[in-house]
């Protein structure tokens, strides 16, 4: 069986001890074990302090970007091991696994192209430059530098290509080293590209390290220029914001957290038209893609009361062709959860949604999968509720369910109900509304619009191109307020800023300028 390891101060560690197995969740064959017993941590921040930090340093956004270019063509070079991979660890589908993987070498090429246009510097100017006297005397300019600190990467089960890369991008083009550090129940997918990139020799030593299994001590050797960039549960956010050292070193925290993302289908929309179809299929996609094991996918759907039947109908015949099982077996277009855990996890939810709302589609239970021996396999078939009351539906504003399974919620048809409903979550990551009217978006926009941190508009004019909801795009923010973790990733220069210091240069402006390397 194979054990993961760990790349740390240049070598690949193996534990000896403390392992804990992962299974392929279509069949619960165990196929891999975990333990990052024996990694001493102190020495892996110093290897990215004293080697990682100075090389990066030493390199401007153009020449960082050269290295994210080679890190982007290494996973595409390698994307079908990785996409088997993902499918004996994640249960994913070929199309799941490929979703993961190639956002993982797309959201690379994209910052290496970024990197390009900000060319032969190492600092980014923010803004104009500001006089700070009657005279140019004293001028102001902010700069961005690098923070001269580590980044540690804490990723969620679902994402372990993109996870890697996505933060990866970030602190590298930023300067920043990072240690990356997947979630343990499937982590075989980052350590094989983390073996790739290293056998590859794309990155200076010390640039990117690996944790395969607990982070020990790690958080708590973290220090003031030392960022945090966390992905995964509102629980577990919150236990790792509190910790003392973290606190008390005032260490910069990033928190990716779940959200209970809404779709709302707006009164002008008509059955049958072009945003009435891409709302369907968005839907559908975003509750079954990845099994519904997304931080973006729709757990919420509002409907004009009036709507709400043809729209169950519509969903439920879409959701019924879906064949869950092992995606060894060509037949299946949706693979298991990823974890029995997961899978207890979801069907406790269900039962917890089942209190505000009743199943219209599915029953929210276990069943066997196409493909898999009977009993075995971590499967749950999609599964629709609908709430009479969507102010009162109790846990659906609350209850993160992660698998394939999303609520029915009616309301009148006014933006500022659907906004006032949607804010109920908490905060989402993506809200999605499907209108061709304006003047409805607008007022959404106006009571809704900071209770999420994207807004995806579907409207005939975006029918044909656009992605879908759940879709993270480099160039967009990817981050939420309030439940989503109040996180800001991606975005283009959004992305970088956590990895930077934002700087107040003041000084004679002829001065300023020149250090600032603003054109005069
Ligand atoms: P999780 O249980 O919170 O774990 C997330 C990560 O935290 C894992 O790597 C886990 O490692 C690590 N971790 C747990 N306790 C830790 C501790 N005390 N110290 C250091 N690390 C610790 O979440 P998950 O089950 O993997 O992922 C699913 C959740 O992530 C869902 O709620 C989903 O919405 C959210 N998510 C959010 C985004 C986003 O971008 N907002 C993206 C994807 C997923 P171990 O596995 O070793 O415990």
């Amino acid at each position: 069986m194979k054990t993961l390891k760990s790349y740390v101060c240049g070598k690949w560690h193996a534990a000896g001890s403390g392992f804990v197995p992962l299974h392929d969740p279509a069949t619960e064959e165990e196929i891999a074990r975990v333990s990052s017993a024996g990694v001493d941590f102190g020495a892996a921040l110093d290897h990215a302090r004293r080697r990682g930090a100075p090389a990066l340093a030493a390199l401007t956004f153009a020449e960082r970007g050269q290295i994210l270019k080679a890190m982007s063509k290494a996973l595409r070079d390698h994307r079908d091991v990785l996409i088997e991979l993902s499918r004996v660890n994640n249960g994913a589908t070929a199309g799941d696994g490929a979703f993961d993987v190639d956002g993982a070498s797309g959201t690379l090429a994209f910052y290496a192209a970024y990197a390009r246009r900000l060319g032969e510097r190492r600092s980014l100017v923010e803004g104009e430059g500001v006089p700070l006297a009657r005279t140019d005397g004293f001028w102001g300019q902010h700069l961005l530098v690098s923070r001269q600190g580590v980044a540690v990467h804490v990723n969620a089960f679902n994402f372990p290509a993109w996870g890697l890369a996505e933060k990866a991008a970030c602190s590298l083009l930023a300067g920043v080293p990072a240690i990356t550090k997947p979630a343990t129940a499937t982590a075989m997918v980052t350590e094989r590209a983390v073996e790739i990139l290293v056998a590859e020799g794309v990155l200076p030593e010390g640039a990117l390290q690996l944790v395969c299994g607990s982070t020990g001590d790690l958080l708590d050797r973290l220090g003031p220029q030392d960022v945090l960039a966390f992905t995964g549960s509102a629980d577990t956010a919150l236990r790792l914001r509190q910790g003392a050292n973290l606190l008390a070193a005032n260490v910069r925290v990033n928190v990716e957290a779940d959200s209970l993302n809404a779709a709302v289908l707006a009164p002008d929309v008509a059955e049958g038209s072009p945003a009435f179809e891409l709302f369907v299929k968005d839907v559908v996609r975003e509750m079954t893609q990845k099994a519904g094991q997304k931080c973006t996918a729709v757990r919420r759907i509002l409907v004009p009361v009036e709507r709400v039947g043809v729209v169950t109908e519509a969903l439920a015949a879409r959701l019924g062709a879906v064949v869950t099982g092992n995606p060894a077996d060509e037949s299946v277009t949706m693979g298991p959860l990823a974890t029995a855990h997961q899978l207890a996890d979801a069907e406790r939810g269900v039962a917890e949604l089942a209190q505000g709302a009743r199943i219209v589609h599915g029953t929210g239970r276990r069943a066997d999968g196409a493909g898999s021996p009977p009993g075995k396999g971590w499967f749950l078939a999609p599964t629709l509720l609908r709430a009479d009351d969507a102010r009162g539906a109790g846990a659906v504003h609350r209850r993160e369910v992660f698998g394939p399974v999303a609520t029915l919620l009616p309301y009148h048809g006014g933006a500022d109900e659907a906004a006032e409903v949607n804010a109920l979550g908490g905060g989402t990551l993506v809200t999605s509304v499907y209108s061709d009217d304006d003047v409805w978006v607008s007022d959404f926009v106006a009571h809704g619009g900071a209770a999420t941190g994207r807004l995806y508009v579907g409207s005939a004019g975006a029918a044909e191109a656009a992605p879908g909801s759940g879709l993270v795009l480099p160039q967009s923010l990817h981050g939420g307020p309030g439940r989503a973790g109040g996180g800001e990733e991606l975005g283009g220069e959004v992305g970088l800023k956590l990895y930077m210091q934002r700087l107040a240069l003041q000084g004679a402006r002829d001065m300023v300028q020149r250090v600032a390397g603003v054109e005069t």
